[in-house]
């Protein structure tokens, strides 16, 4: 017999540990007892040496699919205790109510199985769930979770529910959401005009969509708009429709076969399909079938998560488009009133059911990167569950930036980042901010002591932070934008210390007041140093170059002295410029993505933010080519002139290279520039990590090259990994820095 002290690190509270460990501990007939500590919990087991370490080696094996066990500790020893059972202590950390609450889980195979089979009480019930799927997040209106705080109070459980909830050996055994036909919600499907039609719901909706009809169907956070896929036109009306320009719609296939039919799927990206939590996943896609969906070459794929998707696609339908149901900005529609009314004109049927929807979360989206996701947006299946800091960042409400609003909300070593949000700007959007933020706050028993926000006076997020900070007294931190970036990277990657930060994006603002996002930074939590920038571009009549990139191709041709007389408009953007009028600087990554787009024709006007540079990676063939780097120091700080580059660009557009071999020498000339920037910034600091961060780095062509083209120098590079590279994620930096820089009570 020995002893063994078990310290196991991570996110293993409130995720079925304790039943699980209880189980295993059994199994191999030990004793002792488990406790939670502020990062984990612990153990103390008694038995044979091979049991313990058998107990062990299923650890992370057999853990419940929520538990993230980051590290695990065993220390053996001979001095026996001589327990006589397992104990499950109480601990200071559980009088504070530490639990978390789960992420909206996709279906399970149990369920799934039950689902089709005719003998089983709950063949085709569409609301079949057990204790490792369906809906948590989504359907919670409080805290502790139990049935009575989520949308299905009001379906009491008929007695053979109950008799599963309470069996220990029932795989529904304390499933809050269980219920069956005779007790839980149904589906029902009203016509265009709100009727309730006749007969079976899924099946009329099933007809509907095969008929080419665009179909409502209620998800788990949210609605969707669905229809077929094959066909321009009916994709055509959605678009007119739902006034959505010219964004990707994305597809939900039926399964993993379906979607190897439309586009290139590596095991890695079927692994993510397929997972638990349903992101969407975008694909590269086979041919050009799909492009009335997606103008770029790639396409956003998910999988059916709910029994209802299941049954709405039975055996026949391979594929459906499946997009957010909201109008331009506003969040997506989540309540069954608000969806025939707001839809009406829209959709010509709805699929939908009586069990309401609490919490808008929008379906997440990621592509598949060295094994992992790699996220584009948080949401669904994910949130509201926590990422674990290395330092303690107390309690501290961080709130985001504008148009990819977000918040994180720290406990200790716990940071929950919020769900998918959408811009600030759109005033129901902001509501729903605010409100998630108290639920939040409600959720997780958080209350604020300490406020972030971005060091821009104007973004919405702002204004809220600091009426906030005024109201309730608390101290505000405000962050610069790129440091929060960088930052976010450093805390995803759990580094302390000083590190070199490439940060790229559209837009941010400076510490000097101008617009930033071509950055190399250097520093920590505390501070940062602006170690390397590109030359500013004036944008022409300011935010009107997100829709017209035309007007910064005018402005990059203008400064390298190039001839603008091919461009319509060049005598008014001229006037513009002359006038110095509404011209101001911007450093933005993304604008010399749209410039350099508009420039080899790739795209002249955008009809949403970023799709210049979407298209430009799009556009590029494999070539090594690249165009001359030169810097312009001004004291510590090297600005990336590209002029010399712009030149180059014309010249070889001018010679007749294509248009996808410049994009590509373009993107080449970028990892070029930023090797010699962080190795000019190691010089300077002695500091050899990289971070990434930014939306730019969302760009594949760039995450395939930049990290290699770094490490061959000899530098450590860190990328996201648990939260997006775009401003979605940056809250997660602006906890830690605001801990750093607090004021001293
Ligand atoms: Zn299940
Ligand atoms: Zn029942
Ligand atoms: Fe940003």
């Amino acid at each position: 017999m020995e002893r063994v002290l078990i310290h196991i690190h991570g996110i293993v509270q409130g995720v079925g540990f304790r039943p699980f460990i209880h189980k295993q501990v059994l199994h191999y007939a030990l004793a002792g007892s488990i406790k939670n500590t502020s990062s984990g919990v612990e153990l103390e087991l008694e038995g044979e040496r091979p049991e313990l370490e058998r107990f062990l080696a299923d650890l992370p094996v057999k853990a419940p699919k929520l538990a993230v066990i980051e590290r695990v500790e065993a220390e053996f020893s001979n001095e026996l205790k001589h327990f006589r059972d397992f104990q499950i202590l109480s601990s200071r950390t559980e009088a504070q109510r530490n639990t978390l609450i789960s992420p909206d889980i996709g279906i399970c195979e149990d369920c799934l199985r039950e689902l089709r089979d005719p003998s089983d009480r709950r063949y085709r019930y569409p609301f079949i769930n057990c204790t490792n799927c369906g809906p948590r997040f989504t359907i919670i209106k409080d805290v502790p979770y139990d049935r009575a705080k989520t949308s299905m109070s009001v379906f009491p459980m008929c007695p053979d529910c109950d008799r599963e909830y309470h069996d220990i050996e029932n795989r529904r055994y304390h499933a809050q959401p269980d219920c069956c036909p005779v007790c839980g919600p149904h589906v029902f499907y009203l016509d265009a005009e709100g009727r309730e039609t006749e007969g079976d719901a899924i099946e009329n909706a099933r007809r509907a969509l095969k008929e080419g009809k665009i179909v409502a169907i209620k998800g788990l956070g949210g609605m969707h708009l669905a229809c077929r896929c094959d066909d321009p036109a009916v994709a055509r009306t959605l678009r007119r429709r739902k006034q959505r320009d010219e964004k990707p719609f994305a597809v939900m296939c039926r399964d993993a076969d379906c979607a190897k039919k439309i586009c290139f799927v590596s095991p890695e990206e079927e692994k993510l399909l397929g997972s638990f939590r349903r992101p969407i996943v975008l694909l590269e896609k086979r041919g050009a079938a799909l492009d009335h969906l997606s103008e770029n070459g790639f396409v956003g794929v998910m999988l059916p998560y709910t029994p209802l998707h299941y049954l709405v696609f039975g055996d026949d339908i391979d594929m459906l488009v499946m997009t957010s149901a909201n109008l331009s900005d506003t969040p997506i529609m989540y309540r069954n009133a608000e969806a025939l009314e707001k839809l009406s004109g829209i959709a010509d049927g709805f699929l939908l059911h009586d069990r309401d929807i609490q919490t808008r979360c929008d379906d997440s989206l990621c592509f598949a990167l060295d094994g992992g996701e790699y996220f584009l947006r948080r949401s669904r299946g994910y949130v509201p569950f926590p990422v674990s800091v290395h330092e303690d960042a107390g309690m501290t409400l961080a709130c985001g930036a504008e148009q990819k609003a977000s918040f994180c909300l720290s406990k200790e070593r716990y940071v929950f980042p919020s769900q998918h949000i959408g811009d600030l700007k759109n005033i129901e959007t902001f509501e729903n901010y605010a409100l998630q933020i108290r639920h939040f706050e409600r959720l997780f028993d958080v209350r604020p002591a300490l406020l972030a926000c971005d060091l821009h006076p104007d973004y919405l997020s702002t204004t809220y932070a600091a009426e906030r900070a005024e109201d309730e007294g608390l101290p505000l931190v405000r962050v610069q934008h790129h440091h929060a970036h960088m930052a976010a990277c450093m805390a995803d990657n759990a580094l302390s210390g000083e590190v070199v930060g490439l940060v790229w994006d559209g837009t941010g603002y400076g510490t000097d007041g101008t617009s930033w996002g071509g950055e190399c930074l250097v520093g920590g939590y505390a501070d940062f140093r602006r170690l390397g920038s590109l030359l500013p571009i004036p944008l022409i009549g300011g935010d009107a170059v997100t829709k017209e990139p035309l007007r910064v191709a005018y402005a990059l041709l203008r400064a390298a002295g190039e001839r603008t007389d091919g461009i319509a408009d060049a005598a008014v953007y001229e006037k513009i410029l002359q006038s110095g009028l509404n011209c101001p600087l911007s450093t933005g990554m993304g604008r010399l993505f749209d410039g350099v787009s508009a420039l080899l024709g790739v795209k002249e006007r955008c009809s949403y933010e970023g799709q210049g540079a979407v298209l430009l990676e799009a556009a590029a063939m494999a070539d090594e080519g690249r165009f001359p780097v030169s810097f312009s120091e001004e004291g510590e700080l090297a600005r990336f002139d590209w002029r010399e580059m712009i030149c180059e660009i014309v010249r070889q557009q001018k010679a007749g290279t294509e248009r996808g071999a410049l994009a590509a020498r373009f993107m080449n000339t970028l990892v070029d520039m930023a090797v010699r920037q962080c190795l000019r910034a190691r010089e300077i600091s002695g500091l050899e990590r990289v971070v990434l961060s930014g939306g730019s780095f969302q760009n594949r062509y760039l995450m395939r090259r930049l990290p290699a083209a770094l490490e061959k120098e000899g530098f450590a590079v860190y990328r996201h990994r648990r939260v997006s590279p775009n401003d979605e994620g940056l809250s997660l930096g602006q906890i830690l820095i605001a801990n750093h820089q607090k004021p001293s009570p």
